[in-house]
């Protein structure tokens, strides 16, 4: 599919093909029908906010579930969803509370070796 991939801070999107792998067991694949790009993303973009690249930016988006890692109990395909910043491990007390910002199990990331999502 094609995206506006971020190589660098401070420099302009490239519009290019990416691939999009398979979602681990903690993640869902969303076909996404809208995005917003927020102060977060311009932070990014500017700098500000050091952050891997390349990156595809757009944290806030709208769209329909088309597949589920094995593990996801919370939503199914086909289910419209949106979307945010936090990771969501689905079984801390912060998640169950509605503290999500404040996670920090590892499931929710991926490893070193890993391809990015
Ligand atoms: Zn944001
Ligand atoms: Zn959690």
């Amino acid at each position: 599919m094609k995206a506006a991939v971020l190589h660098q801070s401070k420099s302009p999107f490239v519009i290019e093909d990416v691939a999009i792998g398979k979602p681990g067991p903690h993640e869902v694949l969303v076909r996404t029908a809208a995005v917003g790009v927020c102060h977060s993303d311009l932070h990014f973009l500017d700098g500000a906010y050091p952050y891997p690249m390349p990156a595809v930016l757009g944290h806030e988006a709208a769209g329909v579930v088309e597949q589920v890692g094995e593990l996801v109990r919370t939503v199914r395909p086909g289910d419209h969803v949106i979307t945010c910043l936090s990771a969501y491990c689905g079984h801390c007390e912060h998640c169950l509370t509605g503290h999500l910002s404040l996670c920090t199990e590892p499931d929710t990331r991926r490893g070193e070796g890993e391809a990015p999502r």
